[in-house]
Formats: structure tokens, sequence, C-alpha cells
């Protein structure tokens, strides 16, 4: 008897303690309310295929045009030094990683690259580079159709932090899409974190990252803290020494 009393009233309380610490979101429009704002109108853009690079919504900044990178600068400053073809552009193998002019920080992320065909190399090497959200958070690009790795170093891995919850992957020479869906981190004035980054990945149209909170910014074999910086940061695309190739990129900014 003595522990059917106790164990009940603990149940209740546990049981209240869950509900509590559910925050129900309240609305503040009465439902169909017609006085609430409409919202804008967006051009959805058209999708790409293998052969056909697709466009932007019309809403996003277009980060490449087809034509130049005039969009991007090179590690030091000054004009970004990789090769520039017909409606893509492909790293330059040894001049360095590349970042927007533009910062960014919550957006809508479209990507579309391709690893070399064939590949070269095993493991880390076969159509290395990177995709670093607010320069901190590398969505690895790497070949991994045919090629294995650690599995928080293949593609779409957040880079030694997790792996894709599938393999989604395309063959080398074929134009694969990344959709992302970054929340960029908060910190309080004296440098403390407010909230977590939180990152959603589709690859080829497949969800590989859930709304997942990087443990901080990535690094090769490290999982380092989160430090303060600003609330928007330059895109980059990471030079590992392959000719990885990129096209149709744009970004829907967030909260703007
Ligand atoms: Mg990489």
């Amino acid at each position: 008897m003595k522990t059917r009393h106790f164990v009940i009233p603990a149940l209740a309380f546990c049981a209240v303690a869950a509900l509590a610490s559910v925050s129900v979101p309240v609305i503040k429009w009465k439902t169909g309310d017609r006085s609430r704002p409409q919202p804008r109108k967006v051009t959805p853009g058209a999708p790409s295929t293998q052969h056909r690079v697709g466009t932007a919504p019309s809403d996003a900044v277009v980060l490449f045009n087809g034509k130049d990178l005039s969009s991007w600068e090179g590690k030091n400053g000054g004009a970004a030094p990789w090769k520039v073809a017909d409606g893509y552009f492909e790293v330059a193998p040894g001049t360095g990683d590349i970042h927007t002019k533009q910062p960014f920080g919550d957006m809508q992320l479209h990507v579309e690259w391709a690893s070399p065909n064939p590949p070269h190399g095993h493991d880390q090497e076969p159509g290395n580079s990177g995709i670093y959200l607010m320069s901190k958070f590398e969505i690895q690009v790497l070949e991994s159709y045919y090629n294995k790795t650690y599995p928080d170093g293949q593609a779409a891995a957040i880079y030694c932090q997790y792996p894709p919850l599938v393999n989604a992957c395309l063959p080398p020479g074929e134009w694969q899409t990344y959709d992302i869906v970054l929340h960029g981190p908060r910190f309080a004035s004296d440098g403390s974190l407010t909230r977590l980054a939180t990152v959603t990945v589709l690859h080829n149209g497949i969800l590989v990252q859930d709304h997942v909170s990087p443990t901080g910014p990535t690094d090769y074999m490290k999982r380092p803290p989160y430090k303060a910086h600003p609330d928007k940061m330059p895109l980059l695309l990471q030079d590992h020494g392959q000719p990885v190739r990129y096209r149709n990129i744009w970004i829907r900014e967030l909260g703007n």
C-alpha cells in the first residue's frame, strides 16, 4: 500500500511537469480573419534538369548568373579566381576558398553541384568541396555514390557532426541539388550563446538533415564550441583540390 500511495502522486506530478514544459503558440489573429495581412506573392523559379539550368524564385538573391563570379571574392579579397564556363563555375584547385561579397544569416539556400567524372582518388578526395553556411557550418560536398568514407564526412553531412539520414547521391558528373534552410545562432552582448543554429537539408529533393543543431562550427576531426559572431556572414565554397562544378546558386533571406 505504501508503494502505491507514493507511485500515483509521483506519476501525476510527472504528467503535470511534462504538460507544463510544452508551450502552445498563441495566434493573435482570429480564425478566418480577413483583416490579417495577405502573404506577399513570389513567382516560383523553374527546376533544373541535367541539361538545362533552372531559374530562381522572384525574391531570391541570385549568386551566380551563369556568366561571371561578380557576387564572389577570393580568400584574400579581390576577384574570385575559379574557372567560369558555360552556365557553371568550377573550383580552380589550389587557388583557395571563395566567399560571397554579401553576408547572409537565416536563409533558404539552393545550390547545384557536380563532382568530376571520372573521379580522382578515394575516401576524402573525390569531388571534395563544401558549402559553408555563414562561413562556419560545412555541408559536405563529396563523390559519395561509389566512394565510401566516414559517415559524418560523406556528401550532405554536416561535416564531422551529423551524417545524412540517407545517401541520396547521384553518380559522378551528374548535377545534384542541395536545398538548405538555416537559422543561424544568436549571441548575447556578453558573447554567450542564446540560440543554437538549426539546419535542414534536402539532397536531390530528399530530406537528409532534419532540423539538426550543429554543436558549433564544423572542423576537421574537431567539434569546437560556438564563439560569438555577427548574425550575417558570407557564404563560403571550399577549395579542397578537386575541380567540382557549381551552378544555379540562390538565397532567399528569411525574417526580413
Ligand atoms: Mg569538404
